[in-house]
């Protein structure tokens, strides 16, 4: 389990990824680019294009994608991380490093709410937020982004506690819901006050996760108005279809499908969305670690399940758990575009899958097979442990 501090200087690197096969954007709008290299340099995308046409010149790391599919890294927009790469609630250990092996390069706390003991007054709440967003700042779980310091919102809360943790640096509220502010209008104002000072909002939706815990139906959701719908698909439990259904089309906030939910309800959400032309809010989360347990490959479950299931091109649904996410929380990754952080994922098809090509693969419902995984433009891992065997791998050449 590699531990390492965060904001490692990358200055003065440049890395150059030539021969790339496919390149995903992560956009909606244009899901595949037409490249075969991308240039980073201090861990920041600077050039994407035809090799002949690029600077490519002083390079600190070169790859070779050995015609693979180049995509940016995936986002987890629905985690429960506690302590470093520990979580208790399956006794697990590594379990961020597993899903940097299933492509996750960022991943964004829906509340840090396993925390053994965990505090429930204000004062608590808000020094455990804090604490949080410190902790997953200063440590990043083998380069995985970790947006931690996702207080859920209890009653007593006033627009000072919300003021105060955003000037602290806390820029999430954890699932709304899951605390004692259980009516809607209450939680509007908390909502309201949290995106006032900048804070983005998730509520927990569908049947209770936990014992205690009560419904969240359509109506809280609508009188809560937090930004992101969570787990819209139940987690466990979803709502009826008559609610989803009125969720993507009253409301304007992310839809946000998780693994850890009900399928079924995923691929209503998703035909649902795609009717009403408002795929752009589709978001993926794992809600991992879970009662379900931990998910390395969670994300690329959904994609794989959406795509052939649901029926959608591959290269659309990896735009739910990359550029989509990036744009619904304002994230400097995501997206193929100068500028961005270099977070990426070469994969290619699996062995011996029935798809030619790796989109074709995902079309079918195989996973694809990850051959490296890069974070600031800097190499994390290279074959994947988790995935299955991908048909060709990138190779570092300098
Ligand atoms: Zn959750």
């Amino acid at each position: 389990m590699a531990h390492e501090e965060t904001a490692k200087s990358s200055v003065g690197a440049k890395l150059v990824i030539r021969n790339i096969g496919t390149l995903l954007s992560g956009d909606l709008q244009q899901p595949v680019l037409d490249a075969d290299t991308v240039v980073a340099k201090d861990g920041r995308i600077s050039a994407i294009g035809r090799e002949k046409e690029l600077d490519t010149a002083g390079a600190t790391c070169v790859i070779d994608a050995n015609s693979t599919t180049l995509l940016p890294g995936l986002i987890d927009s629905h985690v429960h991380p506690v302590a470093g790469d520990w979580t208790p609630r399956q006794n697990q250990l590594g379990w961020i490093d597993s899903c940097l092996h299933g492509g996750v390069t960022t991943m964004i706390s829906a509340g840090e709410v396993h925390t053994p003991g965990r505090p429930k007054d204000v004062l608590g709440l808000k020094a455990m937020a804090i604490t949080a967003q410190r902790a997953f700042a200063a440590l990043r779980p083998s380069g995985v982004k970790v947006l931690a310091g996702a207080p859920v919102i209890e009653h007593g809360m006033v627009e000072e506690d919300f003021r105060l943790l955003a000037e602290a640096g806390v820029r999430l509220l954890g699932e709304v819901g899951l605390g004692s502010v259980k009516d809607g209008p209450t939680a509007r104002q908390m909502v309201a006050w949290a995106r006032k000072h900048g804070m983005q909002s998730t509520i927990h939706t569908g049947g209770p996760s936990i014992p205690g815990s009560s419904l969240i139906d359509k109506d809280v959701v609508m009188a809560a108005d937090a930004d992101v719908i969570g787990h819209i698909n139940g987690g466990h439990t979803a709502l009826p279809d008559a609610q989803i259904r009125a969720l993507c089309e009253e409301s304007s906030r992310a839809l946000e499908i998780v693994h850890n939910g009900n399928e079924r309800a995923a691929l209503f959400t998703l035909r649902t969305a795609w009717e009403l032309k408002q795929l752009r809010r589709v978001i993926l989360g794992t809600d991992s670690p879970a009662g379900s347990g931990v998910q390395p490959l969670g994300i690329l479950r959904v994609i794989a399940a959406l795509s052939s299931v649901g029926e959608v091109p591959a290269e659309i649904a990896f735009c739910f758990a990359t550029g989509n996410t990036a744009r619904m929380r304002n994230l400097d990754c995501g997206l193929i575009e100068v500028g961005r952080a270099a977070d990426f994922v070469l994969m290619d098809a699996p062995e011996h899958s029935a798809g030619r090509v790796v989109l074709e693969s995902v079309r079918l419902g195989d996973l694809p097979g990850i051959g490296m995984v890069i974070i600031d433009g800097e190499v994390r891992s290279e074959r994947s442990r988790n995935t299955p065997p991908a048909t060709r791998l990138p190779k570092i050449t300098k």
